[in-house]
């Protein structure tokens, strides 16, 4: 859907108002802008860099990462950005490549959104989260050979089932050697599972909605894009995966790889699904994963995710301190920099436990008092004992959408008012708002009016009806588009910026152009057969299948027989079940029914090469395979939807 553009004049970044100006100075009267600490620490060790930072891709022409573009964080905070986020863009940004942690641990610092570990062992190195693509580990593993010895990878550790701790894992070993167990893959329980179930089946409205979240569509510029908050920025590069070889279960379980011995914490269902966190006795070091960072994490992470265990999370911070905390020197993890000295760290893990303790705690003692998850997010503040630590401000997560993931984790999304049980949808709503309202016309008249005031909040409101209802009002298009960059300029998460700005740059270019989502290689390799057989389902159109009956025996080379069958308009895979009278039996490997369902093979092809055999009714496959949708990569969000 393309709507009329808007006039060159609206469509350029407007400067800060008055109003986001003095919000945005007085940050400076909140916080102890003169406390260096975290510069120190995120200095402390450095050993070498490349420069410019710029990153080549594999096969693509746009670098996979390139801080270059971020030169301009060297000044002050400019009024177009709240002056705490700005600070902590130039913590990130200013402090990238190899740093010693310890004698034996070093870390390769935004090089991508996240951290890359390496613990030297008696002969080679033990990776812990390899990034997000294989260029940037690459570069970050020659970086570390060159300035401290070339040694081979002899393990890589996976903390956690994001992907910017495992989709880079190529770049630093090979798919044979792990496949040989010549080099050790761990990993926390679930983890296969957990990669794949968090990412693929919403994978595509996440995905649309990271680009948002991560502002991966918006320009570096003191306008513009400065941070995620959680790093620099993300790379753009070659991903892939690996089975791990070797599962950590329980707490308490041990490893010695190349002669370093590690003990291991489970902390699963928190910031992750499957993670751990696991201490270095050798070297009194505590990784701590994703579990703290210099900031709030996410409770709920706005690219869309189910929602996080505020109290799981408090409780695995405090099973650290007891496991660790009178034994460890440094705590490091997979985002920002160290903590060193035992009592700064355990300090910091106390109260970054007290921080999610507080947030869970505090949302249900109001919503126990009746209030709903909007109410309690806008009366929840944080004590200055928790808020005023540099490191629990809401870099990345916000205390105001923490409270309402708490609300939702216990009470859902309803809150209990009738008048709330039955919405009309986000169009057909606004066009009554409007009618009601006088028209666009005279809403937009109104919103400007309170646009000089300020209240960019109310604004945002109701100019969402006039969009929803006329996208071709280019006034109110044009409005809504400069009071949401007025609110990204006041947002101290880089999250909440970056869904701003990006609101704001949909309204005024529309939607970017992009391909459909499309499948690769290493993902089928990768995928269980069930968890294919799930993201088919999810991608069936009931339209096309309404009162269909088909019954697919397939009768896999190298997996247990399956039944696949449509009926009552749904796809079900019955393992170990065969139908006595199916359409068609498929005789075909696991691998290519996989790349065929995935469109990376096609039917005829596998047919003339013998690797497809079909009894029975060969049209049927045919007629499976256009019974799914493919996915638009990017779907409008601040725009409204055309429906089915
Ligand atoms: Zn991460």
């Amino acid at each position: 859907m393309t709507y009329e553009p808007l006039p060159d004049a609206m469509r350029q970044a407007k400067p800060a108002t008055a109003t986001t100006s003095q919000l945005n100075r007085e940050v400076y009267d909140t916080l102890d802008f003169n406390d260096q600490q975290s510069f120190r620490d995120a200095e402390r060790g450095f050993i070498a860099t490349l420069t410019p930072l710029t990153i080549a891709h594999d096969r693509g022409r746009k670098p996979v990462y390139d801080l270059a573009k971020s030169d301009f964080l060297h000044d002050t905070a400019p009024d177009t950005a709240n002056p705490s986020l700005w600070r902590m863009a130039q913590l990130n940004a200013h402090h990238h490549g190899l740093y010693e942690v310890t004698d034996g641990i070093y870390q390769i610092r935004s090089f991508d959104i996240a951290n890359m570990t390496l613990i030297r062992g008696d002969s080679g190195w033990i990776i812990i989260d390899p990034l997000t693509a294989s260029e940037t580990s690459r570069a970050g593993l020659a970086l570390a050979n060159k300035h401290l010895g070339e040694r081979p990878v002899v393990a890589v550790i996976h903390t956690h089932s994001h992907a910017d701790h495992f989709a880079g894992v190529l770049g630093v070993v090979s798919q044979e050697d792990v496949e040989s167990g010549k080099v050790q893959v761990i990993a926390p329980l679930d983890y296969v599972k957990e990669c794949l179930a968090e990412n693929v089946l919403a994978g595509n409205a996440m995905s649309r909605r990271a680009s948002y979240m991560y502002g991966t569509l918006l320009k570096p510029a003191p306008d513009g894009f400065i941070t995620t908050g959680l790093g620099a920025s993300i790379s753009m590069g070659t991903t892939g995966f690996v089975i791990p070889n070797d599962i950590i279960s329980k707490t308490g379980e041990t490893r010695t790889v190349d002669g370093i011995e590690i003990v291991f914490q489970m902390t699963m269902g928190t910031e992750a699904p499957a993670e751990m966190v696991f201490y270095f006795p050798q070297f009194k070091a505590l990784c701590m994963s994703e579990i703290t960072s210099h900031h709030l994490h996410n409770v709920y992470t706005p690219r869309g995710a189910q929602v996080r265990d505020a109290l799981a999370w408090a409780a695995q911070i405090n099973e650290s301190i007891d496991l660790f905390g009178d034994q460890l020197e440094v705590q490091f993890a997979s985002h920002h920099w160290p903590t060193w000295g035992r009592e700064a760290a355990v300090d910091y893990m106390r109260k970054q436990r007290d921080l999610y303790k507080y947030i869970h705690d505090q949302t249900l003692r109001l919503a126990n008092h009746g209030y709903t998850k909007e109410e309690i997010a806008e009366q929840v503040k944080l004590p200055d004992a928790l808020g005023k630590e540099f490191y629990n401000r809401g870099y990345y997560g916000t205390v105001h959408h923490n409270t309402r993931a708490v609300y939702v984790k216990y009470l859902g999304f309803f809150d209990g008012n009738p008048a709330h049980l039955y919405p009309l949808p986000p169009v057909a709503a606004a066009r009554h708002y409007l009618d009601f309202m006088g028209g666009a016309d005279a809403v937009v008249t109104k919103a400007r009016s309170c646009f000089s005031a300020g209240d960019y909040r109310w604004v945002a409101e109701v100019l969402n009806h006039v969009v929803m209802a006329e996208p071709d009002h280019l006034q109110g298009r044009g409005l809504l588009a400069d009071t949401l960059e007025q609110l990204g300029y006041q947002s101290e998460s880089g999250p909440w910026r970056n869904f701003f700005l990006c609101g704001a740059l949909e309204l005024r270019e529309g939607l970017p152009t992009g391909a459909r989502f499309e499948a690769t290689e290493s993902m089928a390799q990768a995928m269980p057969l069930e968890n294919l057989f799930q993201t088919l389902a999810v991608r069936l159109n009931s339209d096309k299948v309404d009162g269909l009956v088909l019954h697919l025996n397939l009768a896999f080379k190298d997996s247990p027989a399956t039944l696949l069958s449509i009926e009552n308009s749904v796809l079900h895979a019955f393992v170990g079940k065969q139908h006595s009278a199916p359409h068609a039996t498929l005789n075909i490997s696991s691998l290519d029914f996989k790349r065929l369902m995935l469109r990376l093979a096609d039917g005829p092809q596998l047919f003339a090469s013998g690797a497809l055999s079909i009894e029975g009714d060969a049209n049927a496959l045919a007629q499976l395979a256009g019974l799914f949708d493919q996915f638009e990569r990017r779907f409008p969000i601040v725009t409204p939807r055309t429906p089915w």
